[in-house]
């Protein structure tokens, strides 16, 4: 069974998120969108809501699993038997963080990390700027999946 976990803060999930987990099942046997837990960063969605906003937009879809998890994602691909560790590449600027990630995790472990380029139409997209929008009252709904709603 080939399983992927595509790792991140999802704060909240993006439409190029979305578009890197529809790919990737066509990839793995399964994808675990693994929400990393960080108790010194500040989010503007709970846990809950983030997990709830991804498992709305992925209800029918068996490949796709949703967890929570702290402390370093090899640790947690480890526990789950996941042997990749999928990542989405918009720009230089991630390539090079990225990068230097991906070689630390081959130091410390066996797991491969699987990059795909974001499409086109949403590698502008980031849960940064979409949180901007939500705090301005911007339309933010065209950025993220219908699951995506916040209560006025
Ligand atoms: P992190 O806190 O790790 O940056 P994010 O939730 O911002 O978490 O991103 C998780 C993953 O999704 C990363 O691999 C990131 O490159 C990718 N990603 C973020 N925005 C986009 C986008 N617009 N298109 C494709 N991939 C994206």
């Amino acid at each position: 069974m080939k399983r992927a976990i595509f790792p991140g803060s999802f704060d909240p999930i993006t439409l190029g998120h979305y578009d890197i987990i529809k790919r990737g099942i066509k990839l793995f046997d399964e994808v675990v969108v693994a929400i990393g837990v960080n108790a010194d960063k500040k989010y503007m969605f709970s846990l809950e809501e983030r997990k709830a906003f991804i498992e709305k937009s992925f209800e029918h879809e068996p490949k796709v699993k949703v967890v929570t998890y702290k402390g370093l994602t090899i640790d947690f691909c480890k526990e789950i038997d996941a042997q990749f560790i999928l990542r989405g590449l918009r720009n230089p600027a991630d390539f090079e963080f990225e990068k230097a990630i991906a070689h630390t995790n081959r130091k410390l472990s066996n797991i491969e990390t699987v990059f795909l380029l974001t499409a086109a139409s949403t590698s502008y997209i980031s849960s940064s700027i979409v949180r901007d929008v939500i705090r301005n009252d911007g339309d933010y709904t065209k950025l993220v999946p219908d699951s995506v709603r916040v209560n006025p």
